[in-house]
């Protein structure tokens, strides 16, 4: 045999092995694990389907401990955190944020920007006043809501987007991302997946889930229940969705009872008074972070803003119980 022949018979023996590789390959059954994580104070699932076990919880590995680190920064409650060394400082000179702080700053910006300052990332010093940080007997009075209402205003706030600094210009201004930081944090987990190659998955963190746009099991669409805000254990709504953010704000979860009223935990930046005027919000997205500040948002602000977002964004839409 001469050696061109060989050589070709070599060649097509490698290329159909490399065939029969790619088709078992392609046999293979696929994964599907679920992972749980306790971050952002709250609770977490992330369900993640390729045919590498072992890439899947390399990837899960990763998520948390990018999330864990955001967590430490961002913790407002933890006196070490630097949000709260920013909180602490900020209002006496000019606090320079490292760049995982500056990011999500930057971000809430945006959010503001987008919502008509619907979400406002200072609200925290009403939130103070109405019991969420410290237990209180008594509901506040206009008088003190108006003297609250001084320390809220993200435009208030001086950021320099040289020196990534943010100062204060009272003392009592404080920077919350309650708001924003679970659909902020799945949208950094998405950047992650995507590295890994893994394009289906559902992650749930607190309420705010990231759908893939490959469903598993042969489905056409992941199902999506909200809660009836009325009825714990029913379910008032079951959405079909793929590929997109779906959150959704209520009064049912986090409020306060002073003085025999119900306090709800998301406040209206302009009047410094929680809002009730809806049983919830759920809104659909094409990234974490929009579903999450526009849920809020449009508790606050309503019907009106709701459309403004839909048109503006691409993708966006809402549901909203009465
Ligand atoms: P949850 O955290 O229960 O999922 P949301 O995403 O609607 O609910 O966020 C509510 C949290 O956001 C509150 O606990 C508070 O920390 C903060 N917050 C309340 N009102 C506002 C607002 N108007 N803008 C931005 N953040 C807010
Ligand atoms: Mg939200």
């Amino acid at each position: 045999m001469n050696s061109a022949i060989r050589y070709y018979i070599i060649t097509a023996i490698i290329a159909l092995l490399l065939i029969l590789c790619l088709v078992l390959r392609g046999k293979k059954g696929m994964y599907g694990k679920n992972y749980n994580l306790a971050v952002f104070n709250t609770v977490g699932s992330v369900s993640l389907w390729g045919r590498d076990e072992a890439v899947l919880d390399k990837a899960f590995q990763d998520i948390m401990f990018e999330l864990q680190g955001l967590h430490n920064v961002i913790n407002a409650y933890d006196a070490k955190s630097e949000l709260h060394r920013l909180n602490d400082t900020a209002s006496k000179e000019p606090f320079v944020c490292s760049d995982a702080l500056w990011n999500i700053i930057i971000a809430s910006r945006e959010a503001f920007a987008l919502t008509e300052g619907a979400f406002d990332p200072t609200v925290g010093a009403v939130m103070r006043l109405w019991g969420f940080h410290k237990k209180k007997e008594s509901l506040p009075n206009q008088e003190e809501i108006t003297a609250a209402l001084e320390k809220v205003g993200l435009n208030k706030v001086q950021f320099d987007d040289n020196a990534h600094s943010a100062h204060f210009p009272v003392e009592g201004m404080a920077l919350d991302f309650g708001g924003i930081a679970k659909g902020y944090a799945i949208d950094i987990a998405k950047t992650i997946l995507d590295k890994y190659g893994i394009d289906m998955y559902m992650i749930d963190l607190g309420g705010n889930l990231l759908l893939s746009e490959k469903v598993p099991g042969g489905e056409d669409a992941f199902k999506v229940s909200i809660r009836d805000p009325n009825d714990k254990n029913a379910v008032a709504r079951v959405l079909r969705l793929k590929g997109c953010a779906v959150a959704t704000s209520g009064n049912y979860e986090r409020s306060r009872i002073i003085q025999g009223r119900k306090i709800g935990h998301i406040m209206d930046p302009a009047t410094g008074t929680p809002v009730t005027q809806f049983a919830s919000v759920t809104a659909i997205t094409k990234r974490g972070v929009h579903s999450d500040v526009f849920s809020t948002a449009v508790f606050v602000r309503g019907r009106p803003l709701a459309e403004r977002l839909r048109q503006a964004v691409p993708g966006t839409d809402f549901v909203i119980l009465e």
